[in-house]
């Protein structure tokens, strides 16, 4: 049977930077309905890895190159998600992928809230691939934040990994909180209705870009936790 070490080298060599497991029943936490489980009986391990975004483009004057870049890491790990999955069925494992981001099926029309079948963000600590800021993002130690996550359910017991255990924001930080133009950030939560008109921004052609990123670019890990300063 195949081991974690195997499956994180391969995750690797489909393009993957970071790769993590955490067992099934680390998610009891997480909301009834949106459990591994849920989506998938047999799962007992969380294969859950990310991809690194081109860092700079955060940077850029027009929110194009921004868009474009989430666009397509976004795509490029659903690639790996499903190629990981295929792999893992060659190997006599059971694997369901997970998008990264969309579809999804839960959707609040009245507060513009929708909930992916799996929050990748809490996966990818639960397998000890990063921490939760207060920006609501996942800031990998050596990473940042700009990574996009993805997951494949199994049902085979793998040896999972710790949480991490270092600090995702610095004592008395809130840069995001009071940067957010639209007030939408709590430490917690993200409110969907108030950040979606920008970061979900249709153009008069019918294009959707992610007007604003303030909250990932003014975080002083986005580039790994305190390495910002080196760039
Ligand atoms: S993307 Fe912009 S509007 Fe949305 S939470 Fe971040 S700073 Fe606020
Ligand atoms: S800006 Fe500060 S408070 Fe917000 S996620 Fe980054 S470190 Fe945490």
């Amino acid at each position: 049977m195949i081991d974690a070490i195997q499956i994180k080298a391969a995750a690797k060599n489909l393009g993957a930077d970071l790769c993590g497991i955490a067992p099934g029943d680390r998610f009891n936490e997480a909301p009834e309905g949106f459990r591994p489980m849920d989506i998938y009986s047999e799962c007992r391990s969380v294969i859950v890895f990310a991809k690194k975004l081109p860092t700079d483009a955060i940077f850029a004057a027009s929110c194009v190159p921004y868009t474009m870049v989430n666009n397509v890491v976004t795509q490029m790990v659903d690639g790996i998600t499903v190629e990981l999955a295929l792999y893992l069925e060659r190997m006599g494992v059971r694997a369901v992928p997970v998008p990264s981001d969309d579809p999804y099926e839960h959707w609040e029309q009245k507060r513009q809230y929708g909930r992916a079948i799996l929050s990748m963000r809490h996966a990818a600590w639960l397998a000890g691939l990063g921490v939760l800021g207060k920006n609501t993002l996942l800031i990998n130690e050596d990473l940042g934040n700009m990574i996009q996550i993805g997951a494949v359910l199994v049902d085979a017991e793998l040896e999972p990994d710790e949480i991490a255990r270092y600090s995702s924001c610095p004592e008395g930080c809130s840069l995001c909180i009071d940067a957010c133009p639209q007030g939408a950030l709590d430490g917690i939560t993200v409110n969907q209705e108030l950040c979606r008109p920008l970061s979900n921004f249709r153009t008069e052609k019918g294009y959707v870009l992610k007007k604003c990123s303030i909250c990932r670019r003014v975080c002083p890990n986005l580039a790994g936790i305190d390495k910002l300063k080196a760039l």
